[in-house]
């Protein structure tokens, strides 16, 4: 956590101390929300659609701010209080990270791609703390304010800083990578979500290619190597890059691999001796645990503790979740998003697992496709394979586009469309018996983890 004084702070925002009298004031961590302040904090009000943080400076002071900064166009501030004054917080506050940052001995591992983000980083902080003292993005804190505050968490002898980078449209990595100057970066895949905002699959990997713009000279470039729309790009690419991907064109794939009901076997390519285990399932995450991998080999951490590593990994909830139900009935819990990619992944996990019942999908809407969200919904359904999956129950309006195209191979009682979750959970519970395996999934917004709650 980020510990200075006020002279260093204002100089790296370019700020003015506004009485000279607090030039030495120590500030300890950094707070934009006075309701989790603590004690010795730099209390820096952002300027929002519906608060504006000016108008709580004085509950900061009383709740334990050391100071605070002041953005200059805002009305007077309250008199004996500490403060910095800036053009910008928000900007000071990306200043500050970045100044913070660069004076750390941290390397920086910055992590984008449309799906697979917080699990990557979960997988490569796993494998790196092994080794080394390693910090995190918290949570899904990956955007313009969120990885700012996670990097002034970082302690003065963290080694390694592990941050995910999300976005909604260009120009937002720019902006983090610019901030965090990776030393590595990943690029997790390709998908289709914010097609609406970027218009094609084309405008998604430049906007993820963006991680690059504040990558380190020499810095590595970790990306899925099985898109073309990234292998592409890194032709003459001035930096180490590495692919990952199930082709044995990429610099790490798995040679055999197996899903068991704890989780997924694999061998690598040149490491054939050597066995690796994930507890979590899905070929997606297979991709993902060779990220990590590879950021592993690069700090040269040894196979052994990879492998701890990797064994040991704790995913953030509600993605790809095994949850033992009631009544001898599994649940994969996915209810945390839906994309395309993903909720293909999916499927195709369920599709592959061995030794169940019934194997049962509940499919969501997925939220954010544009234009063609009904063709996206169709072709889902179209996919799954009605020798390997016996129902799939679908929710909301979109999720019906999903049932319509299932219909086409399934037959039509095997395939319910629903709108009132209730009714959906009702049936759901006539149909599984022991030792099947539902699949929930669907975008945030539709709220399947109802579904998940009353199967288990
Ligand atoms: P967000 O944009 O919400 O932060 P994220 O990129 O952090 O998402 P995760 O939370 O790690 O992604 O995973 C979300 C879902 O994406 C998982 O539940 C899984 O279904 C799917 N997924 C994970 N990894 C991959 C991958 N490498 N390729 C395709 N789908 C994936
Ligand atoms: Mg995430």
């Amino acid at each position: 956590m980020i510990k200075r004084k006020f002279k260093e702070i204002s100089t790296w925002v370019n700020g003015e101390i506004v009485d000279q009298g607090f030039t030495n004031t120590e500030i300890a961590g950094v707070s934009t929300d006075t309701r989790t302040i603590r004690e010795g904090n730099l209390y820096i009000p952002l300027v929002g659609e519906n608060f504006n943080g000016h108008d709580f400076v004085s509950a900061a002071v009383e709740n334990g701010a050391s100071g605070a900064l002041w953005q200059k166009n805002q009305p007077t501030p309250p008199a004996d209080i500490p403060l910095i004054y800036v053009e910008n917080t928000l900007l000071a506050l990306q200043d500050l990270a970045q100044n913070y940052l660069a004076s750390l001995p941290a390397k920086v591992i910055g992590i984008t791609g449309s799906n697979g983000k917080t699990t990557t980083k979960d997988m490569v902080t796993s494998v790196l703390a092994t080794t080394y003292k390693v910090q995190k993005t918290a949570g899904n804190y990956n955007n313009h304010i969120g990885l700012p505050l996670t990097i002034l968490q970082l302690e003065e002898d963290t080694q390694m800083a592990v941050l995910e980078m999300g976005m909604s449209g260009r120009g937002e990595i720019e902006l983090l990578s610019t901030i965090a100057k990776p030393d590595a970066a990943i690029i997790t895949n390709i998908g289709e979500s914010h097609l609406l905002d970027l218009g094609s699959r084309e405008g998604i990997s430049e906007a993820k290619f963006e991680i690059t713009a504040g990558l380190q000279k020499n810095g590595a470039l970790v990306i899925h190597g099985d898109e073309p729309l990234l292998t592409e790009k890194v032709v003459n690419s001035p930096f180490n890059v590495i692919t990952f991907g199930s082709s044995n064109t990429n610099d790490y794939y798995p040679v055999k691999s197996e899903q068991k009901s704890n989780g997924t076997y694999f061998t690598l390519n040149g490491e054939d001796e050597n066995e690796f285990f994930i507890p979590v399932l899905g070929k997606h995450n297979i991709n993902n645990a060779l990220s990590a991998i590879a950021i592993a080999q690069l700090f040269e951490v040894s196979i052994p503790n990879i492998q701890k590593g990797l064994d040991l990994i704790k995913i953030t909830g509600m993605r790809t979740e095994l949850i033992q139900g009631k009544g001898g009935v599994a649940v994969i819990n996915d209810a945390y998003n839906a994309s395309p990619t993903s909720m293909r992944a999916a499927i195709e996990l369920l599709q592959d697992l061995k030794d169940y019942g019934k194997k049962i999908v509940v499919l969501g809407d997925m939220l954010e496709l544009g234009d063609n969200e009904e063709v996206f919904h169709y072709e889902m359904g179209k996919g799954i394979d009605a020798e390997k999956i016996s129902y799939v129950f679908t929710f909301g309006k979109l999720g019906r586009k999903i049932a319509d195209g299932a219909k086409e191979n399934f037959t039509e009682n095997h395939v319910l469309a629903f709108d009132d979750k209730q009714v959906l959970i009702a049936k759901l519970k006539e149909v599984v018996e022991e030792s099947d395996v539902v699949l929930v999934k669907g975008s945030r917004g539709m709220k399947l983890e109802e579904v998940v709650n009353a199967l288990t």
